[in-house]
């Protein structure tokens, strides 16, 4: 199999790192072998950004010329949408339908932030004094670190490099370990749509080695993270030292709430989707979930029945739910917070193992798991599994509820099921989440912000005031009847 090359500088070359792969997590057969990016490489690609974003012609590039780009980007992705798809799935063993879901999406977010940008203006503040005019303009900040996680690749992707390329920046992206090939594909994309070389580069490789030098390298301006808490803990630290801006989009434990009132049979199907909808690997799963007591029996039934009824298996059939796991590591992990859920006290109602049938052993399988009998203290209730695991809490009234659901270090995402909207608000405005869904659940707008309170994060994407988050206001204050200052006189 030929080596993949990446992407420095505008230059397609073999990576000067170590050897690695991306692995079809549904039988880990190696999908490509690439070298990873060098110190080098990072060196080579922050230097052709630094230059290609302070090129006269992409500085001085009207806007509505950079959204021409951004648009013909998103037509490309439309018109590769199967391709695209396929090697989603294959990079990371997203089921196919979910895979598609985000191949539109980041064609939409080409579009919007191209929109956005076209009809994004400077602002004119009120006068403060009759003969001095001020105009509040915005700048693009230079190079951008845009580091992204292996769950959903081409959509974090997009959702940073999209804004940054829009506010005239030039980005470098260091996609996952496990995922390179999506990111790659898009960089080919981008070139095709005619960017201007150096403005993107793709930097696989080891994130402790790669994205810490990219994000510790004097000319990257701003790092752009979603993954880990950790991770972004880290990252926060280093962009401190250096004062510079991040955004990081980080873990979540998020809890939903099924009221008394609730359609029961919507929210089932919303909190089945919420929680194993991508095998649980995405920081706004609804992991934590808390039923009011009275309900609780014919409620867990109808959740139990929809979950068993779930179809496992190769994520490149349409009608899979529930694929494999990104690595054979992560499925014991996840494991590993089963096991520990059991010592806790913990009762597993459906699932805790990996499925029997012949055909799936090869891949990283688990099957969705519901856990009761635990108390919102214990470990696996706080931490973060990132894998299909549930557990349930009933509760008897909503002040004891609304406290054990703020009882986290996270604050990513929330749902409500009631048909009660007086309840619902209530609620909503009391739970410390940056997104709260009403008798819904993971649906996602790329025009409403998102992002984390608590240690879920830190600024917003999405939405028209994210575009502003990759550029620098610059004030201008205009004498219009020029007088000498007689101060030194
Ligand atoms: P996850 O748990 O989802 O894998 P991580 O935070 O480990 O989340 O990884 C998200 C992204 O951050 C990946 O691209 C990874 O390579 C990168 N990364 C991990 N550690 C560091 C680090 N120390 N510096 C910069 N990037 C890192």
């Amino acid at each position: 199999m030929n080596k993949m090359d990446i992407f420095v500088g505008g230059k397609w070359q073999l990576g000067r790192g170590k050897e690695m792969q991306s692995r079809f997590p549904g039988d880990n057969h190696i999908v490509a072998t690439l070298n990873s990016a060098s110190l080098e490489d990072v060196e080579d690609a922050v230097v052709a950004a630094e230059a290609a974003w302070r090129e006269p012609s992409w500085r001085n590039m009207p806007a509505h010329q950079r959204a021409a780009i951004l648009y013909k980007v998103s037509t490309l992705i439309d018109e590769q949408r199967e391709e695209l798809t396929h090697l989603q799935t294959l990079d990371n063993g997203k089921p196919w339908a979910e895979a598609r879901g985000l191949v539109i999406s980041a064609a939409a977010t080409a579009r919007y932030f191209a929109a956005v940008c076209e009809v994004l203006g400077g602002e004119l503040p009120p006068r403060r004094q009759t003969d001095i005019m001020t105009i509040s303009t915005y700048q693009p900040i230079g190079v951008i670190a845009a580091i992204t996680p292996w769950n959903s690749p081409i959509a974090s992707d997009m959702q940073k490099i999209a804004p940054a390329i829009a506010a005239g920046n030039a980005v470098i992206l260091k996609p996952a370990e496990a995922t390179p090939l999506i990111s790659l594909k898009l960089a080919e994309i981008f070139e095709q749509a005619g960017l201007p070389s150096g403005l993107l580069s793709v930097l696989p490789g080891k994130g402790s080695i790669i994205g810490d030098a990219l994000v510790r390298h004097p000319l990257v301006r701003k790092i752009s993270f979603t993954g880990g808490t950790n991770t972004g803990r880290q990252l926060a630290h280093i962009a401190a030292d250096k004062l510079i801006t991040t955004s990081l989009e980080l873990g979540g434990k998020s809890p939903t709430i099924v009221l008394s009132d609730a359609d029961l049979d919507l929210a089932a199907h919303g909190v089945c989707y919420g929680i194993f909808s991508s095998m649980g690997q995405a920081c706004i799963a609804g992991s934590r979930l808390f039923v009011a007591r009275d309900i609780y029996d014919k409620f867990m039934e109808k959740l139990t029945v929809l979950t068993q009824n779930l179809i496992i298996g190769d994520p490149r059939q349409e009608r899979v739910h529930i694929g494999p796991l990104i690595s054979p590591a992560h499925r014991d992990s996840v494991q590993a917070y089963v096991d520990l859920a059991i010592q806790e006290g913990g009762e597993i109602r459906l699932g805790g193992k990996i499925p029997s049938d012949p055909a799936l052993q090869s891949g990283n399988y688990y099957c969705p798991t519901i856990i009761e009998g635990l108390n919102n203290q214990t470990r696996v209730c706080q931490e973060e599994i990132f894998g299909p695991v549930l557990v349930v809490i009933p509760f008897d009234n909503e002040d004891e509820l609304i406290q054990e659901a703020n009882d986290s270090v996270y604050g990513l995402a929330a749902g409500i099921w009631t048909r009660d909207y007086t309840r619902a608000f209530k609620l909503a405005d009391a739970l410390e989440t940056g997104t709260v869904w009403i008798n819904t659940y993971k649906v996602f707008s790329i025009s409403t912000p998102f992002g984390g309170f608590k240690e879920s994060g830190l600024g917003r994407e999405k939405g028209i005031e994210s575009l502003k988050a990759y550029m620098q206001q610059k004030s201008l204050f205009l004498a219009l009847n020029p007088q000498p200052n007689r101060w030194c006189e």
